[in-house]
């Protein structure tokens, strides 16, 4: 029985962050620019304070600067404006990513749309996300970058094109303005037929059983199953879901059921090791991109 391929994120990002790390040593030496990455976090969320400290840590790998503010739960609107404000005028700060989700008294979008779209290297800024829908050169959001990232070099690697992708389906399950509407957007440059499902779409198995390429960023853990799926169909897993065990402990799992589709599909992103890792790192490319292009 065929076996599919494993899409390696974790080595892939290492590579990338490898690369980074050359290029920014490169902009010191000809410019004199170091790049520079500031993130602030609002309050104690546990799982924000991982991230946050992760991407600190790879920042200062790869030879940036990193800036980090911790604002207490209780930031008004006002502070917080008022911060990202500073950050935008600091030459320092190539790249400003504020922690989602804030807490529910702070409206994000006011704040996303508040940080200079030059420097919004979470690439969520309306004006960074009209850019993408235009075809117009932008910070493209981490996660859909990462996605893209791994899917040229898998397709790439059986179609040296410029285009490796052209003219496969791919089907999109979710539709956010992080995840699933960017990816979309990504995958039409590259000249895929594209299809988006969300929970209100009717026959959903039958539509992802058209795909060349599945994309998951549901958030529900091991939604897709072998039967939705082409046979020789190339998964890419966004979903990252805690889900109890037997014996009490957690477990991370993504949206598609791995075990079950790994004799379906030609190739797969495993959670945790595929898509999570390309986040940061791709993080790091737009920071850089960010302060190349000053
Ligand atoms: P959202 O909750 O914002 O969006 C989920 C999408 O899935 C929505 O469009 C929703 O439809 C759709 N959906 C929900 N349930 C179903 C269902 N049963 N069938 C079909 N569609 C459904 O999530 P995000 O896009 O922010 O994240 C998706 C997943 O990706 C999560 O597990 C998240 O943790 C993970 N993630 C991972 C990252 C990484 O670095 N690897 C980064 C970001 C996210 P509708 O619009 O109709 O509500």
């Amino acid at each position: 029985m065929s076996h599919a391929t494993l899409i390696d994120g974790k080595a892939f990002a290492e590579r990338l962050r490898a690369s980074i790390a050359t290029r920014v040593a490169k902009l010191k030496a000809d410019k004199g620019i170091t790049p520079g990455l500031a993130v602030v976090l609002v309050g104690n969320n546990p799982a924000s304070e991982v991230y946050v400290k992760n991407k600190a840590k790879q920042t200062v790998e790869v030879g940036m600067q990193s800036f980090e503010f911790r604002m207490p739960e209780t930031t008004t609107e006002a502070e917080l404006l008022a911060k990202v404000e500073e950050l935008n005028n600091d030459p320092k700060v190539h790249g400003i990513l504020v922690q989602l989700p804030l807490p529910k008294h702070l409206h994000e979008n006011l704040i996303i749309n508040s940080i200079n779209p030059n420097k919004d290297v979470d690439g969520f800024h309306t004006v960074n996300a009209g850019r993408l829908a235009t075809g117009t050169p932008t910070l493209v959001p981490c996660t859909p970058l990462g996605c893209m990232m791994l899917l040229k070099d898998y397709f790439g690697k059986k179609n040296p094109s410029n285009k490796p992708l052209s003219g496969l389906h791919a089907v999109i399950i979710g539709r956010s303005n992080i995840v699933g509407k960017p990816i979309a957007q990504l995958l039409l440059k590259e000249d895929c037929t594209v299809t988006i499902v969300h929970s209100k779409t009717k026959d959903i198995e039958a539509l992802v059983s058209m795909g060349d390429i599945v994309i998951a960023a549901v958030g529900q853990a091991e939604l897709v199953k072998h039967h939705w799926l082409k046979k020789g169909a190339v998964v890419i897993d966004v979903g990252i879901n805690r889900i109890g065990q037997p014996d009490g402990k957690m477990k991370l799992v993504g949206d598609v059921d791995f075990h079950d589709c790994l004799t379906t599909a030609a190739a797969i992103t495993p959670v945790p090791g595929g898509v999570g890792p390309m986040t940061i790192a791709c993080l790091l490319e737009n920071t850089l991109q960010a302060a190349s292009a000053t």
